[in-house]
């Protein structure tokens, strides 16, 4: 094996999940060609690792990949996959389930013990046992000083100003309608907010009612597109800083799945329209993990189609070296005359 990027000689850095590739966290391998690859966190490319030893790797890694490998995007002839700190490009179909929103699963379950933990240390009034170095929720002795200036009722009030500031979107926009110049929505005014899918996109759009005339939806705010999206996660997360239990992460994601996708999973929550306060739990935490899940999906696919075109060239390469291209079947024949057996 080697030990470094044979391109930039960048070194890999070694893995402890893998007995028989221990050298890199990327690899790429494809099982019926019999190829292995380093892939370099520097220059990206791929290194093909050498003939010997590389049987027993093909095999640990295929294995790896079957028992506790997550999809996480793919196309026809490669997928891109995680176990644990590994990240693995297989070449071929893939046996796997797509299952990407299980990393949602893991930080809401994640803000959900943070949530417990604040809980237990109660009020800001209780402050000086956090002063005193105790830092759930990635509380700093700084933020403790600001969260007593702040004047929040309790810990968990101010972990959440702390992490998300007060207001769930900024800007400037004009009321159609009145001319009123909107630059703010308050997290805290947030139940109000309406979601409705655009009649031309589809996508999500945020309305707001306009705080001078009172329009809704006709006039007022209007978040649209990559705007629309960012504040909507922004405002989920805050919605849901509590987090959610296994039990209903999993029942959200099943929801996901009967839908069939993050997207359908909000085309048919929002058909009609909703106020995010009228959202009920479980369908609001789906809601964010799909909104998470078709932002992620988005830069995946844009990963592995990267990640196929390197897969072209550097298989085109693998042939060669790996001595295809030489007329073996013909030397094959001349040895046999040769030293028959
Ligand atoms: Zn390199
Ligand atoms: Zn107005």
């Amino acid at each position: 094996m080697f030990t470094r990027c044979l391109v930039c000689s960048t070194p890999f850095e070694a893995n402890e999940e893998l007995e028989h590739a221990p050298h890199a966290y990327r690899l790429a391998f494809d099982p019926s060609r019999g190829r292995l690859w380093a892939i370099c966190q520097n220059c990206r490319r791929w290194s093909l690792m050498p003939i010997e030893g590389r049987w027993e790797a093909l095999e640990e890694l295929e294995k790896v990949t079957v028992d506790r490998a997550r999809l996480l995007s793919r196309t026809d002839n490669i997928a891109l996959m995680r176990a644990g700190p590994l990240e693995i490009v297989r070449v071929g179909p893939a046996k796997l389930k797509e299952e990407a929103w299980w990393r949602y699963g893991k930080e809401l379950a994640g803000r959900k013990r943070n949530w417990d933990k604040l809980g237990v240390a109660g009020s800001v009034a209780a402050g000086a046992v956090v002063a005193g170095g105790w830092a759930a929720g990635g509380i700093s002795l700084l933020g403790v000083w600001i969260i007593l200036g702040h004047g929040s009722d309790t810990l968990r009030d101010a972990a959440r100003w702390l992490r998300f500031g007060s207001s769930a979107w900024k800007g400037q926009q004009e009321c159609s309608n009145c001319g009123f110049n909107v630059q703010s929505v308050a997290f805290r005014d947030r139940h109000a907010l309406g979601l409705f899918l655009s009649q031309e996109t589809g996508e999500v759009e945020i309305v707001s009612r306009c705080a001078r005339c009172g329009l809704y939806r006709d006039a007022g705010l209007r978040l649209t597109g990559d705007e629309a999206d960012r504040t909507l996660r922004r405002v989920l997360a805050y919605h849901h800083f509590a987090g959610a239990s296994e039990e209903r992460v999993f029942q959200a994601t099943h929801l996901i799945q009967e839908a069939g996708s993050p997207q359908d999973f909000t085309r048919i929550v929002l058909r009609d329209g909703k106020r995010l306060g009228d959202v009920q739990r479980t369908g609001g935490i789906a809601l964010e993990i799909a909104a998470n899940e078709a932002a992620e999906q988005a830069l995946l696919e844009l990963e592995v189609a990267e990640l196929e075109a390197r897969w072209r060239r550097e298989e085109e390469l693998a042939a060669i070296i790996d001595g295809e291209l030489t007329p073996l079947p013909l030397l094959e024949q001349m040895r046999r005359r040769i030293a028959p057996g």
